[in-house]
């Protein structure tokens, strides 16, 4: 690709997320539609500071789906790569909000159109034009998407495009834990940046620490960068011939959905932007501080795209 591309390949979905806490979902009160699925974020989180993003996947034609591709457009992001299932409905996830803050997921997949992508229906020109191609693992549970995905893949990597992964866990959706890893791990080699966060490292590792050592495991001679996301703490990273972390900003956390989707969205603007940032530390970890920033404004509102943030607003925060 040559034209400054990121072209975010998954699911974009709606999350039912309760107005109130602590409840069941049969005793919530009422819920708020917030639209989300983190390829879709990450494309939108990239739109947002200024770069070039299209959205790939599959909605259902149905009033979600429509509100789904309205959100695209509304955020100048390109839905060149988006189809409609005629038959299926686009992907639900319901959300029950624990008391100490965790989130719950329960999904409508039954199958939802975000499933039943084929590789047919992939727009394989606009896969060519990226200068980024970012991929998650939800979309290799089962077929047909995963054929799709793999092929996406293989288009990309063909044509020369930069590949960014990010596993991006969500247990319940997998059979087991072991197949979780095992996909997510089936795709890891195929990557040039990966961004995990601690729970995935975790979870892919077994180990609950964050030495460098158990990072490193996860090391492959292809990979151009490995990021782990740290929360408040910020991030490391790891290359062939430097590593590091860099701080996170204090911030008033109100919601921290959004905040891993709007950190890798700012690095792949900088990426895109120039990607000879890899081989310089110096630039790299200013490109890092650009996407700490971009992850601590998401996180001190509520929802993920309505608290990405502008171009405007991640530079004021790196400013300061
Ligand atoms: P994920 O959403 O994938 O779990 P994290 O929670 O680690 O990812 O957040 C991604 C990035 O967002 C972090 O590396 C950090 O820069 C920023 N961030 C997240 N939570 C906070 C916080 N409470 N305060 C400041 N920055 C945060």
């Amino acid at each position: 690709g040559d034209d400054g591309l990121v072209v975010s390949f998954g699911e974009m979905l709606i999350d039912f997320v309760p107005t109130v806490s602590g409840v069941s979902l049969a005793e919530a009160p009422g819920f708020i539609k917030a639209p989300g699925g983190a390829p879709a974020n990450v494309a939108i989180a990239v739109a947002r500071l200024g770069g070039r993003a299209a959205f790939m996947g599959k909605l259902g034609d149905d009033e979600f789906g429509r509100m789904l591709a309205g959100i695209l457009r509304e955020n100048g992001v390109s839905d060149d790569g988006v189809t409609f299932d005629a038959g299926a409905r686009t992907a639900l996830a319901f959300v029950t909000l624990r008391a100490n803050g965790e989130r719950e997921f329960m999904f409508y997949r039954n199958p939802s159109a975000d499933m039943l992508l084929t590789p047919a229906e992939l727009n394989l020109e606009l896969i060519r034009r990226a200068t980024v191609f970012h991929y998650g693992s939800i979309s290799l549970i089962t077929d047909p998407c995963r054929s799709a995905h793999l092929k996406a893949l293989e288009v990309a990597k063909e044509a020369g495009v930069l590949l960014s992964y990010d596993p991006n866990l969500r247990l319940p959706l997998w059979t087991s834990a072991a197949a979780a890893k095992e996909q997510i791990m089936s795709v890891w080699d195929l990557a040039d940046v990966i961004k995990i966060s601690d729970v995935e490292l975790e979870f892919l590792t077994g180990k609950d620490s964050m030495e460098d050592e158990v990072a490193l495991t996860l090391w492959r001679p292809s990979l151009k960068l490995l990021l782990v996301t740290l929360g408040e703490r910020g991030c490391k990273y790891y290359t062939k011939d430097f590593r590091g972390a860099v701080d996170a900003f204090i911030v008033e956390q109100v919601d921290t959905t959004g905040a891993g989707d709007a950190f890798v969205g700012a690095l792949l603007c900088k990426l895109v932007d120039d990607l000879s940032i890899l081989q310089d530390e110096k630039r790299l970890r200013e490109a890092l501080r650009f996407a700490n920033a971009s992850g601590a404004i998401t996180t001190t509102k509520k929802g993920a795209i309505p608290a990405l943030p502008s171009l405007t607003e991640a530079l004021a925060l790196v400013e300061t």
